[in-house]
């Protein structure tokens, strides 16, 4: 699940699959919605002239999509040897175990619900194939189960649905929390101000080139949110559908959903 909360100024040039970064190749999946935008980014990683691709997030169980990432690899000689999920959200995960039948790989998830034949996925640990270093940063608030993951060697920070490529993310109540996701932007802000962070490649949308702007922002875009549910708490009110009728006023009413759960998210941070 993902989604955005604020309506995109101009739309760009269509989102579209391609190699995007010397490491990163895009397929985007069939799948887009308002909480999807242009559909989810199914990652394929390799160094150039690896004998191995790497997987992040084979996206909805859309045989099409999968038989798409399984061409794409044999086409580079490099056969999918690695699945990892930067987070459970069935629009990340539920094409994962059909993956697994045409490849053979393994899938590496924080969540042992979602692994496959495969080891777990823990911040701070570094995995090496497809001829990269690829190093886990645990990142919960979305989901409590989120992670990113940074080539360092390129500067490229795949961020899951902790960042998207337009708008801004939700915070997918109850296993989402907001102390947790705020905590995971300012780490995500240090990472790329310390670290070789070029651009973020999200779960959704268009690749972002100026990280810590973007990080900056979501920041702010939070804390004036998280302001405005205090001062509509501070009147008394704290039914989430009367919060969201009036703080997310200006936001597509088939958004409200998603943004009643960031509310609840706000007022279980909140303490109301
Ligand atoms: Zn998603």
């Amino acid at each position: 699940m993902s989604g955005r909360l604020l309506p995109s100024a101009a739309d760009p040039a269509p989102w579209q699959s391609g190699a995007k970064t010397d490491a990163a190749h895009l397929v985007l999946a069939p799948n887009p919605s308002a909480w999807t935008l242009d559909g989810t980014n199914t990652w394929l990683l390799r160094a150039p002239g690896s004998s191995e691709t790497i997987v992040v997030d084979p996206g909805p169980d859309h045989p099409g999509h999968l038989e798409a990432i399984v061409a794409e690899a044999l086409a580079a000689q490099a056969p999918v040897g690695a699945i990892v999920l930067t987070h459970g959200h069935a629009d990340h995960s539920a094409g994962a175990r059909r993956l697994v039948g045409l490849t053979g790989a393994g899938v590496r998830a924080v969540d042992p619900g979602h692994r496959l034949g495969a080891e777990g996925l823990t911040g701070g640990e570094v995995i090496a194939a497809g001829g990269l270093e690829i190093r886990v940063v645990s990142t919960p608030g979305h989901s409590s189960d989120s992670a990113c993951l940074l080539i360092e060697t390129e500067g490229s920070l795949l961020t899951g649905d902790t960042v998207l490529g337009r708008g801004t993310s939700v915070v997918a109540w109850p296993d989402g929390e907001f102390g947790p996701y705020l905590e995971s932007l300012r780490l995500l802000r240090d990472l790329a101000n310390s670290s070789n962070v070029q651009r973020l490649l999200p779960g959704h949308g268009p690749v972002l080139t100026d990280p810590a702007a973007v990080l900056d922002r979501y920041l702010a875009h939070r804390e004036a949110r998280l302001d405005e549910v205090r001062a509509v708490v501070s009147r008394g009110t704290t039914d989430p559908a009367a919060i969201v009728a009036e703080v997310y006023a200006a936001t597509p009413r088939a958004l409200w959903p998603a943004a009643e759960l960031s509310v609840r998210a706000q007022l279980e941070f909140l303490r109301v």
